[in-house]
């Protein structure tokens, strides 16, 4: 009788391929009256631009996996104009490991469609990839559509609304996720699309080090955009930085370095166009005290429907 070989395999604690997408939001939590222009578009310059809070709570996420799993890595993905190489920095001095920016004109205007179709086609450039994990939503667009439509495009399967991924074993990822009333533990087999709540583990902070080694990180258009910051103005003071560590610069990429249909891609890829933005600023004078009376609730709910608030 030939001996059993026990099968080691499930053992063997895989390197995983993690893919983060992260967006670049202006901080709507805070917005003042000049937080949007004449033309009812949102006025960027107005409000500060930061990591979209549930992308960080995904960024958490991915280095928990991959202190969990020896030899991984995990990238920050990012579409937005050359200033969000700041989310990639943010990022890297968190424990990323690298990033790619896919930043191009024609990118510019894209609703969810074109934003996910630009996304899913830089995921596939990067190649072999076992997990993308992204918020549940951006605070600006607010759609929730992103991660889905990404999951969508690469014909991948997808998880949403995940609190915490348990564990990656035997090529599944074991993930809690939140549902109405509670929680369920579901099953995935890699790879995978995960979305992570806000409700989920914070993110840790920027480790000092980190910043320290990789705060002239940039992608090339940054560089080029960002006035010379030697004190001497004598550009070559970094240069040789770059030439000396290569990962100070960081992935950048164009619709057609990510071989992208013009298109599919920006306003062009992007049956949704936004009509206007209405700016909501509560003044006090509006407010109400209302009564727990049938007839009180009653009239808040018409209310809220003549403003078209719900419904
Ligand atoms: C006020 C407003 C309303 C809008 N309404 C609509 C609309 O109704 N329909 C529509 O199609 N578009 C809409 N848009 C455009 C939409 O915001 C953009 O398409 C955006 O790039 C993606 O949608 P979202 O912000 O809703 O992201 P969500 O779908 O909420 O984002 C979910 C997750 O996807 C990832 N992600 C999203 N964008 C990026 C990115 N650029 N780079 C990397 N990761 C990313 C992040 O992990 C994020 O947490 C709106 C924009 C604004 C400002």
């Amino acid at each position: 009788m030939q001996p059993q070989i026990e099968d080691f395999t499930h053992y063997l604690i895989m390197a995983l391929k993690i893919v983060v997408l992260a967006k670049q939001v202006p901080d709507t939590r805070n917005v003042g009256k000049d937080a949007m222009t004449a033309e009812g578009t949102v006025n960027r310059a107005a409000l500060p631009a930061i990591f979209n809070p549930e992308d960080l709570n995904a960024l958490e996420q991915a280095l928990r996996l991959k202190e969990q799993h020896p030899g991984s890595t995990v990238g920050i993905l990012t579409m937005g104009p050359p200033r969000a190489g700041e989310i990639i920095r943010q990022g890297l001095y968190r424990g990323a490991d690298t990033g790619w920016l896919l930043t191009d004109r024609l990118f510019a205007g894209a609703d969810t469609l074109a934003t996910s179709y630009a996304l899913a086609t830089a995921i596939k450039k990067i190649g072999d990839v076992d997990i993308v994990i992204g918020g549940r939503q951006a605070i600006d667009g607010d759609t929730a559509q992103v991660g889905p439509q990404v999951a969508q495009k690469l014909g991948l399967n997808q998880v949403t609304y995940a609190e915490e991924v348990l564990s990656v074993n035997d090529g599944k990822a074991t993930i809690k996720r939140v549902i109405d009333g509670g929680v369920e533990t579901v099953e995935a087999p890699l790879p995978v699309v995960i979305t992570v709540n806000g409700s989920a583990a914070p993110c840790r902070p920027q480790n000092a080090k980190l910043v320290m080694k990789y705060k002239r990180a940039t992608c090339p258009m940054e560089r080029s955009l960002t006035p010379d910051p030697s004190p001497k103005g004598e550009g070559s003071d970094y240069s040789y930085l770059y030439e000396e560590r290569p990962y100070l610069t960081l992935n950048q990429w164009s619709v057609a370095d990510v071989d992208g249909d013009v298109n599919q891609c920006g306003l062009a890829g992007s049956p949704t166009k936004v009509k206007a933005i209405k700016n909501i600023v509560f003044q006090a004078k509006e407010s109400k005290t209302l009564t727990g009376s049938d007839a009180d609730i009653n009239s808040l709910i018409q209310e809220l429907l003549n403003e078209k608030i719900i419904g």
